[in-house]
């Protein structure tokens, strides 16, 4: 049998590998592109699958109505509070401050995967040459060729069938959806406890049900994952405090690894490595996959103005150049990104006094300099362009 032959190949329909897709069909609806996809066909097996809430940028937010699909059912962010348990020093970002509608969004992942697919169908309608293969874990004998492979295998940190550089936190995260007596409408709370962050966002079900996510050690999140409802409530009470009242419910707890693995070098040859696939990192800032979009996103751009161009000008040398290209041009934005989240994961939790101490002056700093609190802002929801 003879092998298919396409001009690009996407190894992964998750979020960042199904935007890729839509984005150069989108830019050039004659590519020649096959997204291999390991989820199952039907949406409504994925309905019951990951709900963690992501936060998403508004940067994410303009790239992603681009191809309609932003989903509709999303949370507002107008004020973020960031404190520490037990110790001085805290900051409060408003919507205001960066005459911005919204400091960013929160949507369960499975939303946001479910919207992507469905833009995905609308575009490959007017898509000839686009085959959407869906495929099992098993299938390793697949007759395809392409020119060009892009990677957007994703996964978790710890799950990745690769580990190049990085760091283990040896933390993980405890997510769920918790009911509260009295929080304020649009409101997130970071607040870095002796163990890591502890994140509770607001959520699409209403102002009293919001996203928790609580980073500890593997053993006490494990433990915290055992505990009743009861017990669990009460623990996250004493570590949280009282700014938003009781903790009344719990629901949906599940448990992810925390780590950084990410590659130094995202191409090689013709293949491109996009999203986690690139680099997973830990969630204190939100920002995997809004970095990852960005990767899609000026992927599609180059690829689909080097495919758009006649057959002779494909060359393999002109597929390795672009993607250099492609790379040279994420460079900056992947370290700021990268460094930034490896230093806030560090940084917060950490219980040596003298860092203690100085990241209380330097959320104090924050507070009171509007300039760093504005610039910091504006990395998280844009990027480095
Ligand atoms: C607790 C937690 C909270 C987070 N919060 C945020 C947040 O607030 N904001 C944010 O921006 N990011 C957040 N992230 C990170 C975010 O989830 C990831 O960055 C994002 O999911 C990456 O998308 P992806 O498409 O690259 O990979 P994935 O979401 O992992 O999708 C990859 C897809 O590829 C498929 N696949 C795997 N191998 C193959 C193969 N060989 N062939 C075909 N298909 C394959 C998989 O089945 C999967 O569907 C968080 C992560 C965690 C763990």
């Amino acid at each position: 049998m003879s092998a298919i032959n396409f001009d690009i190949a996407i190894q992964g329909g998750g979020p960042v590998g199904l935007a890729c897709a839509a984005w150069c069909l989108q830019k050039f609806p004659e590519a020649k592109i096959v997204l291999l996809d390991r989820n199952p066909v039907d949406d409504a097996d994925l309905a019951a699958a990951d709900s963690r809430g992501i936060a998403l940028s508004h940067g994410s937010k303009l790239l992603l109505d681009t191809i309609n699909a932003w989903p509709i059912e999303c949370a507002d962010i107008h004020r973020v509070h960031v404190s520490q348990a037990g110790r001085f020093g805290r900051a409060l970002m408003t919507r205001e401050e960066l005459g911005q509608d919204a400091l960013g969004h929160i949507i369960r992942y499975r939303d946001i995967h479910l919207t992507l697919r469905k833009a995905l169908r609308a575009i490959q309608t007017k898509s000839p040459n686009f085959v959407w293969k869906h495929i099992d874990a098993q299938a390793d004998t697949l007759n395809i060729q392409a020119k060009c492979v892009v990677h957007a295998e994703g996964g978790l940190f710890k799950t990745q069938d690769w580990v190049e550089s990085g760091r283990d936190y040896e933390q993980s995260a405890l997510v769920g959806l918790v009911e509260v007596e009295n929080a304020a409408p649009y409101q997130a709370w970071e607040r870095f406890t002796s163990e890591g962050p502890l994140a509770v966002l607001p959520s699409h079900y209403g102002s009293n049900i919001l996203n928790l996510v609580w980073c500890g050690t593997p053993s006490s999140s494990q433990a915290r994952l055992a505990l009743s409802d009861a017990e669990f409530l009460k623990s996250l009470q004493a570590e949280f405090g009282s700014r938003i009242g009781q903790f009344l419910k719990i629901q949906d707890r599940r448990l992810y690894e925390l780590g950084l693995n990410y590659r130094k070098e995202i191409t090689q040859g013709n293949e491109v490595w996009i999203g986690n696939a690139a680099q997973t990192l830990h969630p204190v800032a939100g920002q995997g996959l809004n970095l990852g979009l960005r990767d899609a996103y000026l992927l599609a751009e180059k690829l689909s103005a080097l495919f758009s161009k006649p057959e002779d000008q494909k060359t393999p040398l002109a597929i390795e150049t672009t993607l250099q290209d492609y790379a040279q041009s994420r460079k900056a934005d992947r370290s700021a990104t990268i460094g930034l989240t490896d230093f806030m994961a560090r940084i917060f939790t950490s219980n040596l006094f003298p860092i203690v101490v100085g990241r209380g002056l330097a959320l104090s700093a924050l507070q009171w300099l509007p300039s760093v609190k504005t610039a910091l802002a504006r990395q998280m929801m844009f990027g480095r362009r």
